[in-house]
């Protein structure tokens, strides 16, 4: 089973425990990082992509795209692509490539479609169009981050939700599965269907695509202190149920 690990909101103090358990594995993950983060401290970045990893853009501030203007959004990613271009300069490697994940994977139009996750799984799996129509500000920043080269690195997708245009075709990086990692922070523990690490556990073996279907996956964990044990031990699972960690 392989999958990609995108690792959403780093740098944190839990970058370089992540780092150093996928480069200890040979494996890679792709580390989508907040500008504002990386602005207060580079240095777990630089040391990240030391070890092998790949970083990707975040946007600045984590403000859902939706809730700023155009031109706020373009100067949010380029101000982190400068400090993105700054952390690889200092680790003395090339970047591999842009890529670049919306907050909430809110494209612009306000739409968070990592709230309503499963459900657009769903509708894409029973082969109905998404309800997806975007607005005059997603398309501009989609031919913006296709001007600038933003593309998803990934090979072999073959999950029914990146069928649809706007999901597949886009310039942002989507996902495939999310672990519901942050379900565990003290802020969400206890008010949603999965309250423990094993629930997280069980869900990955009853998602039915991450574990059954051919074709790559792309998994999120998220880069928080917090619930650093918890996603280890959720990467233990998956690596003790077979699957494998591409790079890009
Ligand atoms: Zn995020």
């Amino acid at each position: 089973m392989k999958a990609y690990l995108t690792i959403d909101d780093s740098p944190t103090q839990q970058t370089d425990v992540l780092a150093d358990y996928l480069s200890e594995r040979g494996l890679q993950g792709q580390f989508f990082c907040r500008g504002d983060r990386l602005a207060q401290d580079l240095e777990p970045a630089v040391r990240a992509v030391e070890k092998g990893m790949v970083l990707g853009n975040h946007n600045y501030s984590h403000t859902p795209a939706g809730a700023l203007s155009y031109d706020d959004v373009i100067a949010e990613i380029e101000d982190t692509e400068k400090l993105i271009d700054a952390a690889y300069h200092k680790a003395g490697r090339l970047r591999p490539g842009k890529y670049f994940r919306f907050p909430y994977l809110d494209k612009g139009d306000g739409d968070r479609l990592e709230q309503r996750f499963g459900a657009i799984i769903e509708e894409a799996a029973a082969g109905r169009t998404l309800d997806l129509p975007g607005n005059e500000k997603v398309r501009r920043l989609q031919d913006y981050l296709k001007v600038q080269g933003f593309t998803q690195p990934y090979k072999d997708i073959t999950h029914p939700l990146f069928k649809n245009p706007a999901i597949g075709g886009g310039a942002d990086c989507m996902l495939t599965y999310t672990t519901g990692d942050w379900m565990l922070t003290a802020r969400h523990k206890g008010k949603w269907d999965y309250k423990t690490r094993e629930d997280l556990k069980a869900r990955i073996d009853d998602d039915p695509w991450l574990c059954y279907e051919g074709g790559a996956q792309i998994v999120l964990v998220h880069d928080d202190p917090e619930i650093g044990l918890d996603v280890l031990a959720l990467l233990d699972y998956m690596l003790d149920k077979g699957f494998t960690f591409l790079s890009v």
